[in-house]
């Protein structure tokens, strides 16, 4: 029986209704029993797309962390809590901001300009106080910098000199910006299998996955008329699908995925589809275990329920749409299988993608393409108003003005490398991971491989309780490797680059060592640890950690 019968066939309801005599009253009533059958479909179809287990755990959880939160309130508690802060800011500021008399703080701007002498001279000064962590190119950074060839690098600063000063706000100035923008966006869409479509340039896959939430948020309000919009996202997603749904006040339900295969799970994606469904997400590979999501099953549900479907291949990039030309896309490799299920324009239903020319696609940082299906859908993407005093105001994306020089810098990249070099690279690229996840699997019996990563990321776990993978991420850092902790199960991640390559079996030595020292002495200390530990701590270890990562953002702005 459903809330509106249940509401009807209650006597008082209908009692109460019937005895109000004037027309304020009936009103009034009428306004009420509105209001208590609109909310309660409401809850319903927020606890089909939980579930009830789940609905009620939320519930739990939410009730308890106010309870503590209260509990800080109290003067003492707030107090020992203020101190361990106070400490953690200490602790942060010690490692990203120098200290000490001698370091030379530019806090105003000089009376005079310098000297280009100066200028470079200075920053050399600064790259040295900044100690050895300013050194990037040895390589044991995960998924920081994606190419570091001095060949690549200066063909880009080449194009920065020549476009330095453009700006594709204005298209009459700089014509050549313009081209060279369209044709960046013509050869992603090649890429994947959409000629027809349509799209822009960003300034990075962020800004791509906040633009597709507000174009379907805009189709879903003009085209079906949806006023309360809701999506749907895999946990594994990135998180800029939350940022982009909190900015435009989006519902979010957010899937978990089958803990074998880290696909997202199709039944529960099912349950939560609503008339206020706008958007599903997939990802073909996500960031934190480098797995695909099952996008033909998705794009299935979209084309049912005509809802937009968004696949990101922000990581995925320059690397997924050539697995299959490298003869990768479907191998046995030692024993495992990495299948690269089909992903882009060609599945029914994908309506959108994003897809990072700033990652394996080796253009400068700032740079990203978002592709529709069709022109008409990014229309909605679009913002335009005609009624500006400054006169009318018409811009693709977010950003007003935009640096020409990051699109010609994208654009020679994408030229310099060619169809065969991004092949090569897929190819180098992809081999160095399997070779690490193949070693996990077969001869590390402390860790597994999350799910069964087609591309270029492999994220572990551990197999043992007394093993805390942390530990393991902790003492890799010790050996120079900067890799991502993720939680939820617990794991870090690597995603391998070109500057990967070499350091492969150096990787895997420092791995087994770092395993044997986690095991044989846990410290319960080192970074990861202590930061995930208090995030699973207690109900507000959340909060903490929250409070912890805006004392971070706040010492960036630290001079
Ligand atoms: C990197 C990434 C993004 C976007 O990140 P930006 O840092 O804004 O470029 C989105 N999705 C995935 C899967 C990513 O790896």
């Amino acid at each position: 029986m459903s809330s509106i019968q249940l509401i009807l066939q209650d006597p008082m309801v209908v009692r109460e209704f019937l005895r109000a005599r004037t027309p304020f009253e009936t009103a009034k009533t009428a306004l009420f029993c509105y209001f208590v059958i609109t909310q309660s479909f409401k809850l319903c179809r927020h606890v089909r797309a939980r579930g009830i287990t789940d609905s009620v755990k939320e519930s739990w959880s939410w009730t308890y962390r106010q309870i503590l939160l209260l509990a800080l309130k109290v003067p003492s508690v707030q107090k020992e809590v203020q101190q361990q802060m106070d400490q953690a800011r200490l602790d942060i500021e010690g490692k990203l901001v120098p200290q000490g008399a001698d370091v030379t703080r530019h806090l105003v701007l000089p009376d005079e300009g310098k000297t280009m002498a100066w200028i470079l001279a200075e920053m050399e000064k600064m790259d040295g106080e900044m100690g050895p962590h300013a050194d990037w190119k040895h390589g044991k950074l995960s998924g920081a910098v994606y190419h570091g060839g001095e060949d690549l690098s200066r063909v880009i600063v080449a194009a920065f000199e020549r476009y330095t000063v453009s700006n594709p706000l204005h298209p009459d100035v700089f014509p050549a910006i313009r081209k060279m923008e369209a044709e960046i966006v013509s050869m992603c869409l090649r890429m994947y299998n959409n000629p027809d479509g349509a799209g822009t340039m960003t300034s990075g896959g962020t800004e791509s996955i906040v633009m597709a939430v507000k174009t379907y948020r805009d189709w879903a309000r003009e085209v079906k008329g949806i006023t309360e919009p809701e999506m749907i996202v895999p946990a594994t997603a990135h998180a800029a699908f939350d940022k982009g749904a909190a900015y435009m006040k989006i519902k979010v339900h957010l899937i978990p995925v089958d803990p074998v295969t880290r696909k997202v799970n199709i039944k529960r994606v099912r349950r939560a589809i609503n008339r206020n469904t706008i958007l599903l997400v997939g990802s073909a590979v996500n960031f934190p275990d480098g797995n695909q999501d099952d996008i033909v099953v998705l794009g299935e549900l979209a084309a049912k329920h005509n809802i937009g479907l968004h696949v990101d291949c922000c990581l995925g990039s320059f690397i997924v749409p050539f697995l299959e030309k490298a003869g990768l896309s479907d191998g046995e490799d030692g024993g495992a299988r990495y299948k690269l299920s089909p992903f882009d324009f060609r599945v029914r239903g994908v309506t959108s993608i994003s897809c990072d020319t700033h990652k394996y696609g080796f253009s400068p940082k700032g740079s990203s393409v978002i592709m529709y299906r069709d022109a008409a859908l990014r229309r909605h993407q679009y913002y335009i108003t005609p009624y500006w005093t400054g006169g009318v105001y018409a811009s693709p994306s977010l950003s007003g003005s935009r640096p020409g020089a990051l699109i010609a810098g994208t654009w020679a990249a994408m030229q310099y490398m060619g169809s065969d070099g991004y092949l090569k690279s897929c190819r180098e690229i992809v081999s160095c991971a399997r070779t690490i996840a193949n070693t996990i699997t077969n001869s590390i019996p402390e860790l597994y491989v999350l799910g069964s990563p087609p591309a270029s990321v492999v994220a572990f776990g551990s197999k043992s309780p007394e093993l805390n993978v942390h530990e393991v991420g902790d003492a890799m850092s010790k050996k120079g490797w900067h890799l991502n902790a993720l939680t939820g199960p617990a794991a870090v991640h690597i995603a391998c680059t070109r500057l990967t390559l070499p350091l492969v079996d150096t990787f895997i030595a420092d791995l087994r060592d770092s395993v044997r020292e986690a095991k044989s002495a846990p410290s319960g200390k080192g970074t990861m640890v202590m930061l995930y530990g208090l995030g699973k701590s207690s109900a507000i270890g959340p909060e903490l950690v929250s409070e912890l990562a805006t004392m971070f953002l706040d010492t960036l702005y630290k001079a």
